[in-house]
């Protein structure tokens, strides 16, 4: 029997899943599972010269409106990338599920295959959200975050890591981040209920006001009382 543990860490866009994925998978040896990220590295390829991925095409489309991409295509990614090597010890899934009928398929898909899950839900104020996206950097290299106030790089729009200049990614200007809102109240938002109808434990975790450390700590301890001590 499996017993591999889940995270789902939902919250609204800018709520600081993908900061807190980099921070616990480390911590906790879960594959990172972002289906944003998985996205735009198809856009990427679809947007090569010469590429005949139609759909690679029409995803970024949607993306760049702001909008959600569709269930079908997002199920059967995330359906495959959990069955890869780097998942057998746990995951943690950044932005999925997004959608009443992505959370039904992947209740189905986590009972079936009797993974143990835990949601963390990020609460953030709004206008905290819309500073942070509208101030976000990205490093095109190896994907960590910046902030051009609260966390940004040692050396101005270079990435700390590895020298990138940072870019600001296409769906972080304004009008596609009240997009992205719009998306989230209207169809992410009714997927904590769904979720917590199933019977998943879900814990409430203040995403601001402190550093993504204390955070990471916080939903870690949360994490160690669900699931025991194994994964401490
Ligand atoms: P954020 O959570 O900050 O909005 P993401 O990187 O998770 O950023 O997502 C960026 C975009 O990718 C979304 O606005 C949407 O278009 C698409 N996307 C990501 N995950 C999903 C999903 N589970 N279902 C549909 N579309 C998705």
């Amino acid at each position: 029997m499996t017993t591999r543990p889940c995270l789902i860490l939902f919250g609204p866009p800018g709520s600081g899943k993908g900061t807190q994925a980099k921070l616990l998978r480390d911590k906790l040896g879960m594959a990172h599972i972002s289906t944003g990220d998985m996205l735009r590295e198809r856009v990427v390829l679809a947007k090569q010269e010469g590429s005949t991925d139609e759909l690679g095409k029409a995803v970024a489309a949607i993306m760049q409106s702001g909008g959600l991409v569709s269930d079908e295509l997002v199920n059967k990614m995330v359906e495959d990338r959990i069955e890869q090597p780097d998942a057998a010890n746990g995951f943690i899934l950044d932005g999925y599920p997004r959608t009443v009928a992505q959370a039904q398929l992947l209740d189905c898909v986590l009972k079936g295959k009797k993974i143990r899950t835990v949601v963390v839900y990020l609460k953030v104020d709004y206008n905290v959200i819309i500073a942070r996206l509208s101030g976000r950097r990205q490093c095109p290299t190896c994907g960590a975050l910046y902030s051009v106030s609260a966390n940004s790089p040692v050396v101005s729009e270079v990435c700390d890591y590895d020298g990138s200049k940072l870019i600001v990614r296409d769906d972080d200007r304004e009008e596609v981040v009240l997009q992205r809102l719009k998306a989230y109240e209207s169809q992410t938002a009714p997927v904590l209920d769904c979720l917590k109808s199933a019977g998943y434990r879900i814990f409430d975790v203040q995403g601001d006001l402190r550093p993504p450390q204390v955070i990471a700590r916080e939903i870690e301890e949360s994490i160690q009382r669900e699931f025991g001590t194994a994964r401490a």
